[in-house]
């Protein structure tokens, strides 16, 4: 057992009261899905988090994985709990039902996450990466790619890994070089990847690799880059594992955070080639990849809720209990009842619970465009699931370091030391903002395609969305002020929108340096967005009597203490932004 428990009020309050999850489920024709039955799922993906999977979080901090002759070996008791997981249908919730998934929504499936990133982010990430590797195949694959390998990966018999970073290519992706050589039906791929994530381990009888590599006529440059499916074993006549691939884990990283997730150097093709077979068109594979990337960087926010929660609530336990203050009787207090304390844990608690409403949200526009009747449906809520992901990814994941750094300072010294636990959060949180994207690259997704690109309408869509929650605020008594905040913060946005529009042609370094800034502020208003919306249904709940009333009493004032503390800071970004790429930019590279 552990002290982990997901914080079933804040989500179901989330989902059912605020986002309207019945509604919803209604309207994608989810007859059997509801609110009820979402309270009973997560409450068992809760009690298998607390019990099964977060007493092993520490260990394979302490243990991580092994390389030997038989590949990687992961944490002991990993292969066990994995194996909980898919036997009992966790695996598949949220995929299609055409290849054995269970179809419920994303929104419910982004809940039951928190819990497994919450309990054991090292070893969840191995899903994170099939379900990702599971869309990108159903997006792109041939119906026979589909059929062979789709069933064992959406019910996790078979794991999935992201093959693309190379030592020449990260960021710039442009760089691959691994080569892929038609032979017959398929190809033989040879090339070296780095950092794959658990892309070796015993856990599954089967890893399906997805590799870029260029064909031997691609065109230079991203426009050159195909994408294969390599599994681990071949499959014989009957579609089983069967003979090993040309596909070995060569080394693995040892490194701050995640032990127990093997980040792994894969060869492919030592001995004459890894057999692949070609995913999507030729050419084609980054765009094939982005729809992996994009599953699994909403993951990564998701990633970053799960471990703030956590170091929320190990602060909060440790505060209760660390006496510091004498009262004049001489008896001793609580660290909880110093202002400075209340701070660090009210910043903590009020954005955890903003970032799990901004991953609600996101989510639910995923399962709208899923659900969408006609096209143009599906491609608004796509579009704005689109514009939705650099946020969720970005700003979430840089929010995660200031939260689990928090958490640290609120066991002071005991922080520091790796006996308590809570540096385990903050190392392994801050792998978040780099892979899957760093916070650059967010940024950049965000000011050029998911802005630039469309000059701005759907942003200002979400904008109008924002303003409209405001001025509900402004109409009821206790949230005015709230109301008024909020809108000034929307006006930043649509400020900061409109300053990278008129700027983006004329300096080339616009874009880049106001990017970043462009994505925290949207991830504050964002934030503010969804506790506003909170505190406006606490309110009206208050006034029918309905619902648990300590809760929702809390709920206005952790908005409150949002609308004080973090959404001021859409202002200072906005103003940051506003001074251009100018005095970044000055100094010639000597003059560093
Ligand atoms: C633990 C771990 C697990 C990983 N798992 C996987 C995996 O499963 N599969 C996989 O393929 N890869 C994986 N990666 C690789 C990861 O995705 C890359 O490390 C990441 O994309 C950054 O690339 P890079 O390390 O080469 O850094 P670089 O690209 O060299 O970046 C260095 C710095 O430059 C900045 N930068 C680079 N280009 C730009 C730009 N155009 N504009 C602005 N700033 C820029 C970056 O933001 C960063 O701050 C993993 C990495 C780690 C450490």
């Amino acid at each position: 057992m552990s002290d982990y428990r997901f914080p079933y009020k804040d989500a179901t309050f989330l989902m059912n009261d605020v986002l309207g999850f019945d509604q919803m489920c209604a309207d994608a024709g989810l007859e059997d899905v509801n609110a009820e039955l979402a309270e009973a799922v997560l409450e068992e993906a809760g009690r298998l988090g607390s019990e099964v999977f977060a007493p092993l979080n520490s260990v394979g901090d302490h243990e991580g994985a092994t390389l030997g002759e038989n590949g990687v070996q992961e944490t002991a008791g990993f292969a066990e709990a994995y194996r909980q997981y898919v036997d009992n249908g966790w695996a598949s919730l949220a995929a299609d039902e055409q290849y054995g998934g269970q179809n419920m929504p994303r929104m419910l499936a982004a809940a039951v996450v928190e819990v497994w990133d919450s309990s054991n982010l090292g070893l969840f990430l191995c899903p994170l990466l099939t379900t990702g590797a599971v869309e990108a195949i159903n997006a792109h694959g041939s119906d026979e790619l589909k059929d062979t390998y789709l069933p064992n990966m959406v019910s996790g018999e078979w794991a999935g890994s992201m093959c693309l970073t190379e030592p020449a290519a990260g960021s710039d992706l442009a760089a691959v070089t691994s080569k892929a050589v038609p032979e017959g039906d398929h190809y033989l791929v040879t090339g070296q990847k780095i950092f794959i994530t658990w892309g070796d381990h015993q856990m599954t009888d089967n890893i399906i690799h997805l590799v870029l590599a260029r064909l031997p006529d691609a065109p230079a440059g991203v426009k050159g880059i195909s994408l294969f499916l390599v599994p681990k074993f071949l499959l014989d006549e009957n579609g089983q594992p069967g003979e090993r691939n040309d596909a070995y884990c060569v080394g693995i990283e040892h490194k701050l955070g995640i032990h127990g997730s093997p980040t792994c150097s894969m060869s492919f093709g030592d001995n004459g080639g890894a057999i692949g077979h070609l995913v999507g068109k030729p050419h084609n594979g980054l765009m094939a990849m982005f729809t992996m990337m994009n599953e699994a960087r909403q993951g990564v926010g998701i990633q970053a809720l799960g471990v703030s929660e956590r170091s929320y609530q190990q602060s909060l336990a440790y505060a209760k209990e660390r006496l510091q203050g004498t009262r004049s009787d001489g008896s001793r207090y609580p660290i909880i009842e110093f202002p400075d304390v209340r701070r660090m844990l009210m910043m903590m608690k009020s954005v955890t619970e903003a970032m799990r409403g901004m991953i609600y949200i996101a989510a639910a526009e995923a399962d709208r465009a899923r659900a969408a009747t006609s096209p143009e449906d599906a491609r608004r809520h796509a579009t704005r699931n689109a514009l939705y992901t650099p946020v969720v990814k970005g700003w979430i994941s840089e929010m995660s370091q200031e939260i689990t750094s928090y958490g640290i300072q609120v066991h002071g010294g005991m922080g520091y030391v790796e006996e308590t636990g809570i540096a385990q959060h903050y190392r392994d949180a801050r792998i978040l903002t780099i892979y899957e994207g760093t916070t650059g690259i967010q940024g950049l997704d965000l000011a050029g395609r998911k802005i630039l690109g469309d000059k701005g309408a759907a942003l200002k869509g979400l904008l109008d969305e924002i303003q409209a929650t405001a001025e509900d605020m402004s109409n009821v008594e206790s949230l005015a002020g709230m109301g008024a905040s909020l809108k000034q913060a929307a006006q930043a946005g649509e400020e900061a929108m409109n300053w990278l529009l008129a700027n983006a042609a004329q300096d080339r370094n616009a874009a880049g340096g106001a990017s970043v800034n462009l994505m925290m502020l949207l991830g504050y208003v964002c934030g503010g967005w969804i506790m506003g919306q909170s505190a406006l249904k606490a309110v009206s709940l208050l006034e029918t009597g309905a619902g648990d009333e300590a809760f929702l009493r809390a709920k206005q004032v952790t908005a409150q203490f949002y609308f004080d503390h973090l959404l001021p800071r859409s202002s200072s970004c906005l103003a940051t932004l506003k001074t251009g790429s100018e005095s970044m930019m000055a100094l010639d590279v000597e003059q560093f």
